[in-house]
C-alpha cells in the first residue's frame, strides 16, 4: 500500500512524527507529544500500540484518529485475537490476556484492522518488524543486512526490538549500526539521509525501551530535507508502574521500565 502527503489533502506535510512500540503507556506517549509539539505536521506509528502497559483503552483512543498511518505490531495481533500469544512469554501472555478483557469492542475492532507493514508513505517504508516478515526482529547486523538488500526503498523505518538506531549501508562499505547517543532529554541525533546510502532506521520505543535508558523515544523525519532527528524524553514513570501495580500486572514488567530494559 502507498500514501503520498497530496492523499492526506496536505500537499506540504513534510515532517512526520514517528512513534512505535507505544505499549498502552499513556505517560510517556504524552510526554513524548509535549516534547515533539510544533514540530510535525503528521503522526506516523510503526505499531504495537498495546501490550504490557496500564492504558489499552486511552491509547487506542489517542493515536487511532492522530496517526495517518498505524501498521500492527504482534502485540496488537495477539490482544485483538489475530494471533494466540502461543510464542509470547509467560508475562507477555499474562500482559496480553489482561489487555483483551479491558479493551471495549470498539477498540478491538480497531486493533484488528490495522494494516498490515510495509507500507510506503512519501517513498519512504514503514514495517514493524523487518520488510520480509512483519514479527521478525531486526537486532543485529546479520539480521539487518538481508533486510536492507530486500526493501523496496532505501529508506525503511521499523520497530518491535525497542531499541534506538538502527543500520545504515553506505555504498562500497559494510553495514554499520547507527547510534543514538542516551545523552538525557531533547534530540540526541540528527542523521542525513544520503541519497546513496541505505537506512534502517528505528525511532525506538515509546513505551517500553530496551535500551537502557528510560526514556521515551521518538523520531521525527523532515521528508523535503532528508533528514531523521531522533528524540528522548522523561515522563512520570512512577505514575505508570503505580497503574501497573492496581491492574496486578506482571511485577517484572512493572520493573522493567525504570531500567529501560
Ligand atoms: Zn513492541
Amino acid at each position: 500500500m502507498g500514501y503520498n502527503s497530496t492523499r492526506f489533502g496536505r500537499a506540504f506535510c513534510v515532517r512526520y512524527l514517528i512513534l512505535s512500540d507505544i505499549h498502552s503507556n499513556l505517560e510517556a506517549y504524552e510526554s513524548c507529544l509535549g516534547l515533539a509539539s510544533g514540530l510535525y505536521e503528521a503522526v506516523l506509528c510503526l505499531g504495537d500500540l498495546v501490550g504490557y502497559g496500564p492504558d489499552p483503552n486511552a491509547i487506542v483512543e489517542a493515536v487511532h484518529p492522530a496517526a495517518e498511518v498505524i501498521i500492527r505490531g504482534n502485540h496488537d495481533k495477539a490482544c485483538s485475537g489475530i494471533t494466540d500469544a502461543a510464542d509470547f512469554n509467560p508475562l507477555a501472555r499474562a500482559a496480553t490476556q489482561w489487555t483483551r478483557d479491558q479493551l471495549t469492542p470498539e477498540n478491538l475492532a480497531r486493533l484488528r484492522n490495522l494494516t498490515e507493514g510495509p507500507v510506503k508513505v512519501d517513498g519512504f517504508e514503514l514495517v514493524h518488524g523487518s520488510p520480509r516478515d512483519e514479527d521478525e526482529y531486526i537486532i543485529e547486523r546479520l539480521d539487518a543486512l538481508p533486510a536492507i538488500e530486500d526493501a523496496s526503498s532505501p529508506v525503511v523505518f521499523f520497530g518491535h526490538t525497542h531499541v534506538q538506531g538502527g543500520f545504515v549501508m553506505e555504498p562500497g562499505h559494510k553495514l554499520e549500526p547507527i547510534y543514538a547517543e542516551h545523552s538525557g532529554d531533547g534530540c540526541v541525533l540528527v542523521l542525513s539521509l544520503k541519497a546513496s546510502s541505505r537506512y534502517l532506521i528505528n525511532p525506538g520505543s515509546v513505551g517500553q525501551p530496551r535500551d537502557r535508558d528510560w526514556r521515551a523515544a521518538f523520531a521525527i523525519l523532515d521528508s523535503q530535507k532528508r533528514r531523521v532527528e531522533y528524540y528522548r524524553t522523561g515522563y512520570d514513570v512512577r505514575a505508570t508502574q503505580a497503574k501497573m501495580e492496581k491492574a496486578r500486572l506482571p511485577e517484572p514488567l512493572i520493573a522493567r521500565l525504570q531500567f529501560g530494559r
